[in-house]
């Protein structure tokens, strides 16, 4: 008998059907009422598949009796009680490395449109302002010189520092645990690291640990040519902390891929017209989300046919 897979919001269509292919699949999206097929058919669920949208928490596995496996797609996990799983023994797959240049491209050019107010500049002429009133401001802000301080250097953000030292920026980093294999300067802490950048770009998990990393402090270490990049997680930069910065000019920029409140985005970021907002887009190219995609499911075909999964996480 195939094992039962539970998919809890629509995946790719890819994922759909290879899932359909090897497994019974259980689509919980397409139930009258989630609780009466929770409940008919969570004694046998073996695996769930997420992409994040709902969350995997004690409620829904207190369902799943029979549970082994949850694979989220995607590289953060957040959505995901991982004390919950540990505590029974339930495995967790995400799906790291595939994505690891499509975000530091991403990081990069949210990067230069913020520095450059490539946003603003493009609308301006599709408004036709620029055969009317004249070119587009010089902008108070340049790539050239600065110091970019990644706050998570792990996969994506080593990605980042790759591409930023050919753009002739100065690397400097923080993690909780210094890397023996880098030779950028560390700084024990984020607002250290701040003091000593003029470019912040944040790329740590979310989570309680990381939440409001990036406070009111860390963004006046900062300084008033300070830009900050959040290709990470919403949570990890306080949100209103950041308006107020922007506003008070306390720091010079911010560019947005993420943000504490997902789809909302605060009025007050949409009306300052040079910060840049992107719609969670970091990873968002159709190769790049097949091959998050195939990993979900290979996971899944490694741990039912050899008893382990290919990413479990830590
Ligand atoms: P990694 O685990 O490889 O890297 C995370 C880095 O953050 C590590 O270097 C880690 O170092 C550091 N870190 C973790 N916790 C803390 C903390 N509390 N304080 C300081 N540093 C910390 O992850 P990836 O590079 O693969 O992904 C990073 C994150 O990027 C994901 O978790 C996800 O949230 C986000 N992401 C966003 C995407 C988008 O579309 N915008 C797409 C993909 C990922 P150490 O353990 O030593 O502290």
């Amino acid at each position: 008998m195939a094992p039962v897979v539970l998919m809890l919001t629509p995946m790719l269509p890819t994922v759909v059907e290879a899932c359909e292919e090897r497994f019974d699949l259980v689509k919980l999206w397409e139930a009258d009422d989630p609780a009466v097929l929770l409940r008919e058919r969570g004694g046998e669920v073996l695996a769930v598949a997420t992409n994040g949208q709902r969350p995997v928490d004690d409620a829904l596995l207190d369902q799943l009796p029979k549970l082994q496996i949850v694979a989220h797609f995607g590289v953060g996990y957040d959505s995901v009680d991982t004390d919950a799983t540990r505590a029974r023994g339930v495995v967790v797959t995400n799906t790291p490395e595939v994505l690891d240049a499509e975000v530091a491209d991403t990081a990069m050019g949210l990067l230069l449109m913020t520095v450059r107010e490539l946003g603003a500049a493009e609308r301006y002429l599709r408004a036709g302002r620029w055969e009317h009133e004249g070119p587009y401001r010089l902008t108070p802000h340049t790539l050239a010189g600065r110091t970019l301080g990644i706050l998570g250097l792990g996969r994506i953000g080593l990605e980042i520092a790759k591409r930023a030292e050919p753009f002739g920026l100065r690397i400097a980093y923080h993690n909780r645990n210094r890397r023996t294999d880098v030779d950028y300067p560390y700084y024990p802490s984020a607002r250290e690291l701040a003091a000593a950048v003029d470019t912040l770009m944040v790329v740590v998990p979310g989570g309680r640990a990381t939440r409001h990393l990036v406070d009111a402090d860390v963004l006046a270490a900062l300084g008033p040519n300070g830009i900050v990049i959040n290709i990470g997680r919403g949570s990890v930069v306080d949100t209103q902390a950041l308006i107020t910065a922007l506003r008070e000019g306390t720091i010079g920029g911010a560019g947005l891929d993420v943000y504490e409140d997902e789809p909302h985005v605060p009025q007050e970021l949409i009306d300052m017209e040079t910060v840049v907002l992107l719609p969670h887009v970091g990873s968002a190219s159709l190769a790049t989300r097949r091959a998050m995609g195939q990993l979900v499911v290979d996971n899944l075909i490694s741990w039912f046919e050899r008893g382990t999964a290919l990413t479990p996480v830590p």
